[in-house]
C-alpha cells in the first residue's frame, strides 16, 4: 500500500468512572489508502462508532483517547487543539451519519447549506459556489437540481436526503469520509442504491472511506477490505474477498452466517449465542470465549493478538499464525 490516507495505531478510547475504567476501544490498528473502502463491522457496542470517533475527534468527554495515535497523510491529528481538528472535519474528513437530520438544518435550504460549506473551506465566490452544489446534488443523483438546490430538507424523501448529505459530506473535497451506519434508516430497496452512489463517487474522487456497520451484507457489497470489531478490539481484518469466503475468526464466521440469501439450498442462518459484553464486563482472555463454540483452554486467560494469515490478521488461539506467535 502506498501511503495511507488513514492510518490508525493502537488506538485506545477510555471512559474513566467511579467504578473504574472502561475500555471501549483496546489497541487496535489500521490503514486506509486513496480511493479504499474499509467496512468496520461489527454489533451493536462492538467499538465501530467509538472509532470512528475517535477518528474525527468527537469523543465525547470524559471519554478520551488513553493511547495510539491517528494520521491523516501521515500528519498526526489525535492531538490537534479542537479549533484545528473542527477546521480539519468538513473539510479534509467528511462525515455521514445514519440520521441525515443530524448533518442537515431543518431551517435552512439545502443549496445554502452546500455552498456554505464549499466556501468555509475554498476560496470560492458565490455563485461558482452555487454551480458546484448543482453539479453536486447532480452526481449524486438528484434530478433537477437547478431547481431542487432551494428546497428544504423536508421537501425531500429519507433516501434523497441521504443522497443530500453525501453531496454534503462530499462538497469540500475531503481525502476520507466516514460513514457510519449511512442506509440503517432507509428502505432496504433504497439502502443498495445509496451504497453504490457512495463508492461510485469516493473511487472517481480517490477519497478514502471508513464504512462504520453492523450489517455484513453492505459490507460484502461494498468494502475492499474489512475490520471485524469485536468488544472494542479487531477480531479479523483482511480484503473482504478473503473475509468473506474463508473467515478465520469464529465470530466472522457467525456474522457471516447471519447473511441472508435468496438460495433456496442454502444453510439455514446461524445465530451467535449470548450477547456483546458490557464494557464492564468484558471477560479476560479472549472476550469472545463465553459465545464462542470452538473455545480452547487457554482462551480463557489469555488474550490473542492479531496475527497475519494470508492477507488477513486474525486475533485468535484457533488460528497458526497467533499461536506461533504466542510461542516466540
Ligand atoms: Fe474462540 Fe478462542 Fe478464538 Fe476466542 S481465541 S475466538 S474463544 S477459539
Amino acid at each position: 500500500m502506498t501511503r495511507p490516507v488513514l492510518s490508525v495505531r493502537g488506538l485506545r478510547v477510555e471512559f474513566p468512572t467511579r467504578k473504574g475504567v472502561l475500555v471501549a476501544v483496546d489497541d487496535i490498528s489500521f490503514d486506509i489508502a486513496e480511493g479504499e473502502v474499509l467496512g468496520v463491522v461489527g454489533e451493536s457496542g462492538a467499538g465501530k462508532s467509538m472509532t470512528g470517533s475517535a477518528v474525527i475527534g468527537l469523543i465525547e468527554p470524559p471519554g478520551r483517547i488513553a493511547g495510539g495515535e491517528v494520521r491523516l497523510d501521515g500528519r498526526r491529528i489525535d492531538n490537534l487543539p479542537y479549533e484545528e481538528m473542527r477546521r480539519i472535519r468538513g473539510r479534509r474528513i467528511g462525515m455521514i451519519f445514519q440520521d441525515p437530520l443530524t448533518s442537515l438544518n431543518p431551517l435552512y435550504r439545502i443549496g445554502d447549506q452546500i455552498v456554505e460549506t464549499i466556501r468555509a473551506h475554498a476560496p470560492v465566490g458565490e455563485k461558482a459556489a452555487r454551480q458546484r452544489a448543482i453539479a453536486l446534488l447532480g452526481d449524486v443523483g438528484i434530478q433537477g437540481a437547478e431547481a431542487r438546490i432551494d428546497s428544504y430538507p423536508h421537501q425531500f424523501s429519507g433516501g434523497m436526503r441521504q443522497r443530500v448529505v453525501i453531496a454534503l459530506a462530499l462538497a469540500a473535497d475531503p481525502e476520507l469520509v466516514i460513514a457510519d451506519e449511512p442506509t440503517t434508516a432507509l428502505d432496504v430497496s433504497i439502502q443498495a442504491q445509496i451504497i453504490q452512489l457512495l463508492k461510485r463517487l469516493c473511487r472517481e474522487r480517490g477519497t478514502a472511506v471508513m464504512l462504520i456497520t453492523h450489517d455484513m451484507g453492505v459490507i460484502a457489497e461494498t468494502a475492499d477490505r474489512v475490520a471485524v470489531m469485536y468488544a472494542g478490539r479487531i477480531a479479523e481484518i483482511g480484503p473482504v474477498r478473503d473475509v468473506v469466503q474463508s473467515p478465520h475468526h469464529p465470530y466472522t464466521k457467525g456474522l457471516m452466517g447471519s447473511i441472508p440469501t435468496l438460495d433456496a439450498n442454502a444453510p439455514r442462518l446461524m445465530q451467535i449465542p449470548g450477547a456483546m459484553p458490557r464494557l464492564n464486563a468484558i471477560p479476560k482472555g479472549c472476550a469472545f470465549h463465553p459465545r464462542c463454540m470452538e473455545a480452547l483452554g487457554r482462551c480463557w486467560q489469555d488474550r490473542p493478538e492479531p496475527a497475519a494469515i494470508g492477507r488477513s490478521e486474525v486475533a485468535c488461539w484457533l488460528t497458526a499464525g497467533a499461536v506461533a506467535g504466542a510461542g516466540r
